[in-house]
């Protein structure tokens, strides 16, 4: 397929922040959307609301965070940065403040190496395992160094007491895993004192084997 002009994945980030906004994913100015490209990455603006962005409004900054175009870029900017240079193969990053993958995010006996447990197929399949890195305030560089590392081995990363950072080859696929990871995480809470039959190992290497 081929890729998207930088005017094209503009319009498609204001395009996926207004949904996930209307939805509720990501209440007032909170959450960003990122797309790397080859000469910079774009990221949604400092301090707006992903209901209301305008594609102009998307910042672009160089791979250091120098600021080419658009508005300002995110605080949140750094984790951004990071997760990319520990990832080649993410090509853009959501990350959201949405209400059941925050709620997952504070709870102090969660696996902090695999968050919520495989209770369904899709989450399996889109999401795995799910690690949970350290709090740090946001927009610190210790946060974005705690994401980085964790990010090397895995697409998906929780933040302690915050939300979620979902990476993917694609905008539409990192949009569409933060929608199944934070239905992963209702059923999770809602099922949280329940006798709750997990997929087995069997079962989760079936959907993990590549198809022909
Ligand atoms: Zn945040």
């Amino acid at each position: 397929m081929k890729p998207l002009s930088e005017s094209e994945y503009r319009e498609s980030i204001v395009l996926h922040a207004d949904s996930l906004f209307q939805r509720g994913y990501a209440p007032g100015s909170s959450g960003n959307i990122s797309v790397r490209l080859n000469d910079g990455i774009l990221l949604t603006p400092a301090n707006s609301c992903m209901g209301y962005l305008e594609p102009t409004s998307i910042a672009k900054i160089d791979f250091q965070g120098k600021h080419i175009s658009g508005g300002k870029p995110s605080k949140e900017m750094i984790m951004h940065l990071k997760f990319y240079e520990a990832r080649p193969e993410a090509a853009a990053i959501v990350h959201l403040h949405s209400t059941y993958a925050v709620a997952v995010s504070c709870l102090e006996d969660i696996d902090k190496q695999d968050a919520i447990p495989p209770i369904t197929p899709y989450y399996v399949m889109k999401i795995g395992l799910l690690p949970v890195a350290p709090y740090h305030p946001p927009g610190d560089i210790a946060l974005a160094d705690a994401v980085a590392a964790l990010a090397k081995e895995h697409a998906v990363v929780l933040l302690a007491n915050h939300g979620p950072v979902v990476s993917a080859n694609t905008l539409d696929a990192a949009v569409y895993a933060s929608e199944e990871l934070e239905e992963a995480a209702k059923l999770y809470l809602l099922l949280r004192y329940c006798d709750v039959r997990t997929l087995t190992p069997d079962q989760i290497a079936y959907l993990k084997k590549p198809k022909s």
